[in-house]
């Protein structure tokens, strides 16, 4: 079923996409159709939006919630998406994760991250200190601060000032969106931004250009699989990680659900082709006395070698 967003003219809090935002292609299936004042959607949104503010309903008055697939590349996009004035009312009254400090990660999951900066610096053969990195959408700083502690050049982009000013006082340097053009970054680090972007294509191109030539980028998204299984089975208020779990496709948060071949044409339009840090470049920090957990992360890398992620690819700067 084909749709032209044309009911979009009504609100002015809604911007309509009429292509793809990743190939720009034209053709596309319409997969999910809602009102986003009718159930099962409105119900998600106000229960979504009770934790930590309250949401307006007003804005979303005359808007459809529209999941459309590219017939091309295969994106499942959301077509119409917040405006610039409508997002910037959504940062206030949505709930925003606490603090690192306040979350009490383990020392596992920050152990996965070290894993990452120590194996980037075996790929590249260089002392962390002749490394240049930078994390976009740095959030809380988690990423960005373990770069910082392991000696690296890091910097970060973020939008949100609290977890700027959060992101200075643990010695990370802060840039700006324009500041980005010509840096000539070794790395650049997107955990969980590309699904939010109205214009990915936009801000990949804009990335690249602070790559250096054979310089790596990291494009990390959610989880996705079978997604068209789980818009069937319709249960919005599935946990997070359960079968049916329809957080990939969040309505005015995660706008675009990116499978592997959609991030590749993305990727390959920008000058970038895909790469990968090579097993025996890899390293790990293994606990011996959690005899399973240290067998799966001794194999982890060979099972990723031969089933590449699609969910966080790494692609390298060519031209
Ligand atoms: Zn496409």
């Amino acid at each position: 079923m084909a749709h032209n967003g044309s009911t979009l003219a009504m609100n002015t809090f809604f911007i309509a996409r009429t292509a793809c935002p990743a190939c720009r292609s034209p053709r596309r299936e319409t997969v999910y159709a809602c009102d986003y004042l009718a159930n099962p959607v409105r119900d998600f949104l106000v229960n979504y939006y009770r934790q930590s503010g309250r949401l307006n309903l007003a804005y979303l008055e005359g808007v459809r919630y529209l999941l459309e697939e590219c017939c091309d590349c295969g994106l499942v996009y959301q077509s119409q998406v917040p405006s610039d004035s409508l997002n910037e009312i959504l940062y206030r009254e949505k709930p925003i994760p606490p603090p690192p400090e306040e979350r009490g990660h383990s020392l596992s999951y920050h152990a996965r991250n070290v894993e990452q900066l120590m194996s980037l610096a075996a790929h590249l053969s260089r002392k962390s200190s002749n490394i240049r990195i930078c994390d976009f959408g740095f959030g809380w700083a988690e990423w960005i601060s373990l770069a910082v502690a392991l000696g690296f050049q890091a910097c970060g982009c973020e939008l949100t000032e609290v977890k700027k000013e959060f992101a200075r006082s643990r010695g990370v340097q802060v840039m700006e969106w324009d500041q980005i053009p010509g840096a000539g970054f070794d790395y650049i680090h997107c955990d969980w931004v590309f699904e939010h972007l109205r214009e990915p294509r936009d801000t990949l191109e804009q990335l690249v250009r602070g790559l250096r030539v054979g310089g790596i980028i990291m494009i990390s998204v959610p989880y996705r699989h079978h997604i068209q299984r789980r818009l069937k089975a319709n249960n919005w208020s599935a946990r997070r990680d359960s079968r049916n779990c329809l957080n990939a496709v969040h309505p005015m948060e995660h706008i675009n659900c990116w499978e592997g071949r959609s991030l590749d044409r993305m990727a390959a339009a920008c000058g970038l082709c895909p790469t990968k840090i090579p097993i025996f470049r890899q390293r790990m920090i293994l606990s011996w006395d959690e005899p399973r957990e240290a067998v799966k992360s001794v194999l982890r890398p060979f099972y990723h070698n031969w089933y590449p992620r699609y969910d966080e690819r790494y692609f390298a700067r060519t031209v």
